[in-house]
């Protein structure tokens, strides 16, 4: 087992190894060149036949593809009509995005905490969270299992609430059986170079809702009721009216190119992951100094956007953030996902939100740490970083 080389002498890794590095192949390299070389570079029909086959993948009614899942976020909330003085419950584990954007709409952020074992929002403590003013309740399915979906629908259609999927960790995701995508809500997905699979920046609305769908196609690119590639194309007219002042956030055919290739390899990226953070969970299952991720209680199909072990910092004479540094110095990169949002200081500020109002977030946010996980990562690669992670823990230990 690669975890007992711990106490043997071993010489550290000669090169950086990051915690994540995009999977990319000659067939996306071919079709961003066949983009370049297409004269057509900006939203088209590689952003069409993208968005298509994205629909399947996840099984959903409608796609709107955007530049980033931030953007999607954003344009989402408000086709939910989320907007001044309006609440939105959410987690504060998650990318400050989730949070910021309901900002962004005038809206007010209302936190859930979560299960510091499996990461998810509390679906159970919602209810008690909603007041006349909540609007919309934003799950996050963290580093890719899904949040408890049927008791968090449950109770948002008896109140009439939207549910708006932050969906970014979750492309491949299941719950019971069924894809994030496919269930009667809005999500929203990214496709950022560390997620589970990426077109360079992007991300997809997948909504059942055709109104949500109109108007958040609206939005993505300035309230313009028809595309640049219908307006310039032989039968098009140049004219469009503008119904609502929307952003610039629409989807390239450069970035949908690497998306088509992408989707395709996607199980095979879940099926490597599954495998990586296996052979992690088996390393280090006897191992004092971590705490492993747990499994949410219901059936699921864990995506393993993240590899997320907590610090057991108790148990050791240092910090979460030294135990980064002190892997750094051994040539193994790691990140931090995240912060619990609630934690920043503009939030803190303007909520009044102290670390201990939501200890579960607290706790997690002061202990996880990204281990690297990507499917280009060998197994001689994952070893050193077992090593390292070893060492570090024996060289810290109370
Ligand atoms: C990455 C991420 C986002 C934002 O995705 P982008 O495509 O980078 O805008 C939103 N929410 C969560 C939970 C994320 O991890």
């Amino acid at each position: 087992m690669a975890g007992m080389q711990v106490n043997s002498p071993r010489r550290m890794r000669s090169s950086f190894l990051p915690f994540a590095r995009p999977s990319l192949g000659e067939e996306e390299i071919q079709e961003v060149v066949d983009t370049l070389r297409s004269g057509w570079l900006t939203t088209g029909p590689k952003t069409e036949r993208f968005a298509a086959a994205f629909l399947e993948y996840v099984g959903g009614r409608f796609a709107v593809p955007v530049s980033s899942a931030t953007a999607g976020l954003h344009a989402a909330l408000l086709a939910l009509g989320v907007g001044p003085g309006d609440e939105v419950v959410t987690t504060p584990m998650t990318f400050v995005a989730t949070l910021n954007t309901i900002v962004h709409c005038g809206a007010v952020p209302v936190l859930v905490d979560i299960d510091a074992a499996t990461l998810q929002m509390r679906v159970e403590a919602v209810e008690a969270r909603l007041t006349p003013r909540t609007k919309a309740i934003v799950p996050v399915h963290y580093v890719g299992q899904p949040v408890d979906l049927d008791p968090l629908l449950a109770l948002a259609a008896s109140r009439g609430l939207a549910v708006l999927e932050d969906a970014a960790h979750a492309v491949g995701t299941e719950y019971r059986g069924r894809r994030i995508g496919s269930f009667p809500t809005t999500s929203v997905f990214s496709f950022h170079p560390n997620k589970n699979m990426t077109t360079g920046e992007g991300g997809m609305i997948v909504t059942e809702d055709e109104g949500v769908f109109e108007r958040a196609s609206l939005l993505k690119f300035h309230g313009m009721d028809r595309e640049a590639s219908k307006r310039f194309s032989k039968e098009g007219s140049p004219r469009y009216d503008v119904a609502i002042p929307g952003f610039k956030s629409n989807m390239m055919d450069i970035q949908a190119a690497l998306g088509l290739h992408q989707l395709k390899r996607l199980d095979g990226f879940i099926a490597e992951r599954t495998r990586q953070a296996a052979r992690y969970d088996a390393a280090f299952a006897d191992t004092a100094g971590l705490i492993l991720p747990a499994r949410v209680p219901y059936p699921a199909r864990h995506a393993w956007h993240l590899y997320t072990p907590l610090v057991d910092v108790d148990r050791l004479t240092i910090s979460r953030d030294r135990f980064m540094e002190e892997l750094k110095r051994r040539n193994i990169g790691t990140g931090l996902h995240y912060t619990a949002a609630h934690e920043f200081s503009y939030y803190a500020g303007r909520f009044g939100w102290a670390p201990a109002d939501y200890p579960e977030a607290h706790f997690v946010s002061e202990r996880i740490v990204s281990l690297p996980l990507f499917p280009g990562l060998s197994d001689a690669d994952q070893d050193d970083a077992i090593a390292a992670v070893g060492g570090v823990l024996e060289e810290f230990r109370r």
